[in-house]
């Protein structure tokens, strides 16, 4: 009896306080794809507090968002039970109205529901994934990196780096000089052997550029083209999906923010497997949502980025099939994070002896990114 009240004042608790950290890493290299460039990565952590627990979240977007966090969401889910995680991301929803939901709002959002759903699990003694619900025991990866600012030999070392762990395939950055793509990609293609390959050009093409390189692309059996175009045309998607020769999927939504864009792309029939990203869709309540919409359209989903935060998620929707472990994030969550799962055979696995998503922040290597 004892217990069962014990389980109850848990389940009861109170938000006490969401804490923020903004933390910007450089690159270990220069970094580019078809479309922007970049040497750093600003990382917006929420810590959510209750009953002795802490709840740890994060989306990778501008400081922005990291202010959004403080002055308007901290303010708004302090005090109420932590446990009621919709409750809470209804309450932000609504209160982001005049701001805008897509973009900044979007993933200060994500990233205190993540934290929040952390906390849950933390406050019940259970894996994150136990709370949501397992599909799945553990999670197929694709590495993902290849940028286009990558000399031949980075390019090699890299991808066929991931090939020779046992990752089934791996995603390399197109679209910036399209006139080298098809030689570039020979070379990733020789150094990964019959691993898999996929390529992303960040809607840098047009749309007969993208038809003309998807028709190279089948001579290094290419099977994966992100973002041909831009994911705003998706007549070209499209019409891409059913011009591009049939062994290359065609995939889009990255900068989903909401349901109805999600929709979008679906209604459209732009995209054989649908992106999307829980650290902008509004957190894992916005993600595991998504995933519904792709069991409804029988179009299957494909996390982006963020491995430490969508491993749990992952393996408790559905229609999954795979995540990207995306060099840059991978490189940070190890970084700032204790308690990353570390990919074995190209699969990552929650451990299920952690409670929440296991994650630990490290504070004193956190402190030294701090802004
Ligand atoms: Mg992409």
């Amino acid at each position: 009896m004892t217990s069962q009240l014990a389980i109850r004042a848990r389940h009861d608790a109170a938000v006490e306080r969401v804490d923020v950290v903004v933390c910007t890493i450089p690159t270990d290299a220069p970094e580019s794809d078809g479309t922007i460039e970049w040497d750093e990565t600003t990382i917006v952590i929420v810590e959510a507090r209750a009953g002795d627990e802490i709840g740890l979240g994060y989306t990778y977007a501008d400081p922005a968002a990291g202010s959004l966090v403080a002055r308007r969401l901290a303010p708004l889910v302090a005090g109420r039970q932590a446990t009621s995680v919709p409750r809470a991301w209804e309450a932000m929803v609504a209160s982001v109205r005049n701001v805008g939901r897509p973009g900044i709002a979007s993933t200060a959002i994500a990233a205190v529901d993540s934290a929040l759903w952390d906390l849950k699990a933390r406050l019940l003694g259970v894996p994150l994934v136990t709370l949501l619900g397992s599909v799945r025991e553990s999670v197929e990866l694709y590495g993902s990196g290849g940028f286009t600012s990558y000399s031949d030999e980075q390019l090699e070392r890299q991808l066929g780096g991931w090939a020779s762990e046992g990752f089934r395939n791996v995603k390399m950055k197109v679209g910036r000089e399209p006139e080298r793509d098809p030689e570039r990609v020979a070379v990733a293609r020789s150094a990964i052997g019959k691993t898999g390959l996929m390529v992303d050009a960040n809607g840098a093409l047009d749309r007969k550029q993208a038809l003309a390189l998807a028709e190279r692309l089948v001579e290094q059996d290419v099977i994966w083209f992100e973002e041909p175009v831009s994911s705003d045309d998706l007549e070209g998607l499209r019409l891409l999906r059913d011009r591009a020769p049939v062994q290359i999927e065609i995939a889009a939504g990255e900068y989903g923010y909401d349901l109805p864009y999600f929709r979008r792309l679906l209604e459209a029939g732009a995209v054989d497997v649908l992106q999307a990203d829980a650290t902008r869709c509004a957190g894992i309540t916005g993600f595991l949502r998504t995933g519904a919409l792709c069991e409804a359209y029988g179009i299957p989903l494909s996390a982006h980025t963020s491995p430490a935060l969508h491993l749990h998620p992952c393996c408790a929707v559905g229609p999954l099939r795979d995540l990207e472990y995306f060099h840059d994030h991978a490189r940070i969550e190890r970084l700032l994070f204790d308690g990353v799962a570390e990919p074995v055979d190209g699969r990552l696995t929650p451990d299920l002896d952690r409670p929440g998503n296991g994650l630990e922040l490290k504070r004193t290597d956190a402190a030294r990114y701090a802004a």
